[in-house]
Order: structure tokens, then sequence, then C-alpha cells
């Protein structure tokens, strides 16, 4: 995958491509770049924001200098790529999108800051707005590590065992349901026992009983237990 990050502050990310996962992505063949939009942008001395039409509060982030930065990474007529703007007011992240991004070939994560990005960028330069949770967040950059994190591990390399990333929380595997509870050793801690069925090496029982487990944890409470 090709995942572009537009931000102001692309030293943050320094510590995420530092991740063991990340960097096994990268040496598996995926190419990351961060890209600052003062770097670009068509105004004087690095501005990149202006006071909002209507009045109020805080600063917005011009179309003119997403657009100009979008331009100089892709060129005028740029081949469709998808290409996610991060707000509190987009669809909520999850595995399923996850699993959807991580098909792209190619992908683009833009970070808003201030009181975020004027509107046309939303209407007209982007295939998706993306929130991961409600709540807001002083920049997008946090919320591009979240989004890239999740997509990363889905690729071929990341991880440590091909398997991993199958048998999860929310995967088809276990039907969209959280993951069962794991435990290692020792079997018993402070008079706390490892349920018995794991401990059986009947693999059938382990395995139903971890179905089990999972769709209890996907039942009556959405936010597991
Ligand atoms: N005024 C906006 C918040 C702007 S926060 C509002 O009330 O909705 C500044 C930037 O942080 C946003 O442009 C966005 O890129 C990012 N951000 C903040 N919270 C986020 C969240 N929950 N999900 C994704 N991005 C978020």
């Amino acid at each position: 995958m090709r995942l572009d990050v537009f931000t102001l502050f692309p030293e943050w990310f320094e510590w995420f491509v530092a991740q063991r996962h990340v960097r096994n992505a990268i040496a598996a063949g995926s190419e990351l770049r961060f890209l600052d939009y003062r770097e670009t942008t068509p105004l004087g001395a690095g501005q990149v924001d202006d006071s909002p039409y209507g009045g109020g509060a805080g600063m917005v982030m011009r179309v003119d200098v997403v657009d100009a930065a979008l331009r100089a990474a892709y060129g005028d007529t740029p081949a469709p790529r998808r290409t996610v703007l991060l707000t509190p007011s987009g669809r909520m992240f999850d595995e399923d999108l996850a699993a959807d991004l991580a098909a792209e070939p190619d992908l683009t994560l833009l970070c808003g800051r201030y009181e975020g990005i004027d509107e046309r960028v939303r209407d007209h330069l982007v295939t998706d707005a993306v929130s991961i949770g409600r709540y807001v967040l002083a920049g997008g950059e946090l919320a591009a590590m979240v989004v890239a994190d999740a997509v990363l591990r889905k690729l071929p390399g990341a991880l440590g065992h091909a398997d991993s990333a199958l048998e999860e929380s929310f995967t088809d595997a276990l039907g969209g349901h959280p993951e069962y509870p794991h435990y290692t050793r020792p079997a018993t801690y402070r008079g706390w026992p490892v349920p018995e069925v794991l401990l059986s090496g009947d693999h059938e029982r382990v395995r139903q009983w971890r179905l089990e487990r999972s769709r209890e944890r996907g039942g009556t409470d959405p936010g597991g237990s």
C-alpha cells in the first residue's frame, strides 16, 4: 500500500513509523509519506488557515491550501484514489472500514487542525469522511495513526504470525463479535484459575468455548465486557 498522510505536524509520525508492525509493513513493500501542508501552501509566510466566514472563534484550514498540497503530490489531474478526511462528524471508524481501506492500493489521510477544514474539501476533494469516535481531538494526527495502525496491521507481513489478524474481534471468523478472552501461565494466580477447558487439550471443546464467550461479549453489551 502507498499511504500518504497530510498534516501540519509530520514529526508526530516519527514515533509511529518506528513501531514494529509499521516497520514490518514497510519492509513488506508499503510506502508511507507524511506531507506538510505548509510546504506547498500558495499563501505567504506558511499560512494555512483563515478566520471563518460568518464569524466565530478559531481558525479554519483553507481549501486552496489543501488542494495545493494534493496537487503537489498527485498532479493536476490525479488518478482516483481513496482519500479520507478525518473529522469528528464523519462515518464512525470500525473493523469493516479498516478492512475496506486495507484493500486499497493507495490511501490518503487528511488531518485537520484548529476548528477544522473548509467544508469544500469534504464536498469536492475526498472520497470519505471518517471519525474515530464521538469526542474532539486537537488535531487529526492521532486519528490518522489510529486508522493507519488498524489498516497496516491487516496487510500481509505486518504481524508476526500470518494468522493473527484472521480470528480477531469483529472479523467474520467470529461472526463480527468481539474476541474471546485469552489466558497464559500461571494456571492459577492469587487463587484466580484459568478456565479448566483451556487446560483440557480438547481442541473441539476449546473451540466451542471460545465461540460461546465471543458471542456472549457481542450480545447484550455493545461495549463488550
Ligand atoms: N470544530 C470541529 C473540531 C475540530 S478538531 C468540530 O467541532 O467538529 C481539529 C481536527 O482534529 C479536525 O479537523 C479533525 O481532523 C481532527 N479530529 C478531532 N477529533 C476527531 C475525531 N474524533 N475523529 C477524527 N478526527 C478528529
